[in-house]
């Protein structure tokens, strides 16, 4: 399987490569040449299986010759050991038609952790056999750094840092991703919003000097192993309602896009997806490009929905490629726009978008009357993020088809919020019931490249 560039002109990667790199050096994302597919008989044999077996079978054609079909299922039976839910990842029904795919039952409480924990095995498997050493550096709106950190932390041949916002993540993420103890663990704090964090991380994948000199290694879902991962539970939460004989439909609460995109290759697989509906916050800059076809960002206004606080959603540029019928040369043309303040879609590829996606936008105070509300009439307690997305989806559901919500993170990673709408404080699990006592360990940095980059050098092990 061969890796191409959405921007066009980067090497043509195997999957191995493409995972241990991360960004493109022509600045694009990898996409595979060809999607691959799976047949109606082979969707239909997912029925009834382990997560893990779909895991496999699902991944399986993307990864070519980089493991042998033996390490490969190793590897994904210890990246879901750790999770606290035989399903791994359950689906609960909210209201007539109306489902919740619980994907919070990981180590850090968020979604990132099926991709994290998986990838975090493959590093290490390749590592190892490679004798190579990387730095992994990521950007984090607060649940991809504690997952990545999770990951990672305590092994030999990787060093860790992970960019946050300061000020902009809730204290459980913070906590989350000071309190470990490893060496090879670094939390950088940003004077900046997440926008910031991730433009330093590309920056940094730009720099090839850097780059090559400490091993970058990223694992943003701008890494296609990320959202690769992510391509199960679509398989696994539709067949459960009875795909591939019925279709279904998903709401995602959406800030990078990467969560959305992993829908995408699995109706791209031949899942039968209906609707795709991206679901924003206030910081709804992917609603507006798919009503309006302009895409131009405004600044970040924070909102208790922390993770989904973005204007700059690196995996857009993946739908993009994709709905401008993999044209790299256009999709280089709209980042250079981007850089100058933003671009509007064509009208092909506007209407190859909307053939795909719907989308909607929850302010603030829907967010907290929606958990409040499901609270009430389910039990349910939902984070503030999963509420965006099951807000949007009650405005945007067809009652023939089932609709499925990614709830994306589990309550007590925001304990605040979901306190002020419902008055019940969630607890944290047992295994991080110690959480607020624990020492923070956490380097304050400028949002200045040559400032990031000096500190990575002097801190990672040669
Ligand atoms: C990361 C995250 C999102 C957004 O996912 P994307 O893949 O960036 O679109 C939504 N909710 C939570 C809780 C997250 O951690």
């Amino acid at each position: 399987m061969n890796y191409i560039s959405t921007r066009g002109t980067a090497p043509v990667l195997d999957f191995e490569d493409t995972m241990l790199t991360g960004l493109a050096r022509d600045g694009g994302l990898y996409l595979p040449e060809a999607i691959p597919s799976l047949t109606t008989g082979e969707i239909a044999a997912l029925a009834g299986l382990s997560y893990e077996e779909c895991a496999f079978r699902i991944m399986r054609p993307f990864i070519g010759d980089a493991f042998t079909d033996d390490a490969f299922r190793g590897i994904i039976a210890r990246a879901y050991a750790g999770f606290n839910h035989a399903a791994r990842a359950p689906l609960v029904q909210l209201a007539p038609g109306h489902f919740l795919l619980e994907l919070f039952h990981g180590p850090t409480l968020a979604f990132k952790d099926f991709a994290m924990q998986l990838i975090g095995q493959m590093f290490q498997a390749a590592l190892e056999r490679n004798g190579q050493r990387v730095t992994i550096v990521g950007a984090t709106s607060g649940d991809t750094g504690s997952a990545a950190i999770e990951a990672f932390r305590g092994l030999d041949n990787v060093d860790v840092f992970i960019l946050f916002p300061h000020g902009r993540v809730s204290e459980v993420q913070r906590r989350q991703m000071t309190t470990p103890t490893e060496a090879n663990v670094h939390a950088l704090a940003v004077t900046g919003d997440f926008d910031d964090c991730q433009a330093r991380v590309k920056d940094m994948f730009n720099h090839f000097d850097f780059r090559d000199r400490v091993g970058l290694a990223g694992v943003n879902s701008i890494n296609f192993a990320r959202v690769l991962a992510q391509v199960v539970y679509y398989f696994t939460s539709a067949v459960s309602l009875g795909a591939p004989a019925r279709s279904v439909s998903f709401t995602v609460p959406t800030g990078n896009f990467g969560d959305i995109f992993a829908g995408y290759l699995a109706k791209r697989m031949g899942l039968p997806i209906d609707r795709l509906v991206v679901a924003t916050n206030q910081n709804d800059i992917l609603h507006r490009c798919l009503s309006s076809a302009e895409y131009r960002p405004d600044g970040v206004a924070p909102s208790i929905s922390p993770s989904m606080d973005i204007q700059v959603s690196s995996n857009f540029e993946r739908a993009l490629f994709e709905a401008y019928g993999r044209d790299g040369a256009a999709v280089a043309q709209l980042m250079d726009e981007l850089k100058a303040g933003g671009f509007s879609v064509s009208q092909g590829a506007l209407q190859a978008l909307r053939e795909v996606y719907d989308s909607g936008r929850a302010s603030e105070d829907e967010t907290r009357a929606t958990i409040a509300r499901l609270q009430r009439t389910t039990g349910e307690l939902l984070c503030p993020h999963s509420a965006v997305g099951v807000k949007v989806a009650e405005e945007m559901r067809d009652p023939s088809t089932p609709m499925i919500t990614l709830a994306t993170a589990h309550p007590a990673k925001f304990p605040d919020a979901v306190e002020e709408a419902t008055g019940i404080r969630p607890p944290l699990p047992a295994h991080m019931a110690d959480l607020f006592d624990r020492p923070e360990r956490v380097t304050r940095v400028e949002n200045d490249l040559t400032e990031i980059e000096t500190l990575i050098e002097e801190r990672r092990r040669p």
